[in-house]
């Protein structure tokens, strides 16, 4: 099988502090998968893992992208190799506007582009997510609400079209048409080309969308892994239930 990424007994300190605990998870390209689980059981973690913030430690195991390790790789590297994360906390960058900040996200991964192509495709992104053109020229997520700062993430994965994206509580504070077109375009964008790992609290995210595989996160590890309807069965019984009726 061939995946696009890999995680072998992945181990990971922040602050002196074991959070992961052996992470083993396999991802084939095309798939979407979904973490859920408990507050402070380590999804953030893996996901700044992911993009090698230098705050989370790997002490031990490997990440695998596209066959090649990529533990060695600086943030950028990995961004540029295809990896996309969306934090739980988008941040603020006063100064800098929307649209200054969008034309440097594209520049830096496709080079110059002529200023009406380039309009053409923010313009694009923003009316697939069904934000108003005024956010451009706002400064990037300044007093964007939870809802505008979460669909400007994923107007920038449109713009990057990354081939590994990781969505880390992307429907958190989301009212229900927003979810509803954030979840949209989430599924629009799954291609052969492309995987996804989704963090999130709540099933109905998933109502949306194809996923192909769901993992259960608790305390620093995947405790149980399978399909669609391990979501729902979480939702309905709770995380204490359903780990205990799996052992
Ligand atoms: P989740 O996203 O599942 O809610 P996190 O990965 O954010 O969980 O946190 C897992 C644990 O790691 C928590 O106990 C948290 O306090 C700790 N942790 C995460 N990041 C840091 C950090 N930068 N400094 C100190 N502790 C951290
Ligand atoms: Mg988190």
């Amino acid at each position: 099988m061939n995946y696009i990424l890999e995680l072998i007994d992945l181990h990971v300190e922040v602050e002196g502090k074991e959070i992961l605990k052996g992470i083993n998870l396999q991802i084939p390209y095309g798939e979407i998968h979904a973490i859920m689980g408990p507050n402070g059981s380590g999804k953030s973690t893996l996901s700044y893992t992911l993009l090698g913030h230098p705050k989370y430690i790997v002490t031990k195991g490997d990440i695998k992208f596209e066959g090649e390790s990529i533990l060695s790789l600086s943030t950028d590297k990995r961004a540029k190799k295809g990896i996309f994360l969306s934090l739980q906390y988008p941040t603020q960058i006063p100064g800098v506007t929307t649209m200054n900040f969008l034309r440097n996200v594209i520049k830096s991964f496709y080079g110059d582009l002529p200023i009406r192509e380039l309009k053409e495709k923010i313009n694009d992104a923003f009316d697939k997510l069904q934000m108003k053109k005024d956010f451009l020229g706002r400064y990037v997520n300044d007093g964007f609400s939870g809802g505008e700062k979460k669909r400007h993430e994923i107007v920038q994965m449109r713009l990057i079209q990354p081939k590994f994206a990781i969505l880390d509580e992307i429907d958190s504070g989301l009212d229900i048409d927003a979810l509803k077109i954030i979840a949209e375009n989430i599924q629009e964008m799954k291609s052969p080309e492309r995987s996804m790992i989704l963090i999130t609290h709540y099933q109905r995210l998933l109502n949306y969308i194809e996923i192909d595989k769901v993992h259960i996160f608790m305390d620093g590890r995947i405790q149980l892994s399978g399909g669609k309807e391990l979501a729902q069965e979480l939702e309905q019984k709770g995380y204490e239930q359903i780990l205990s009726l799996a052992k």
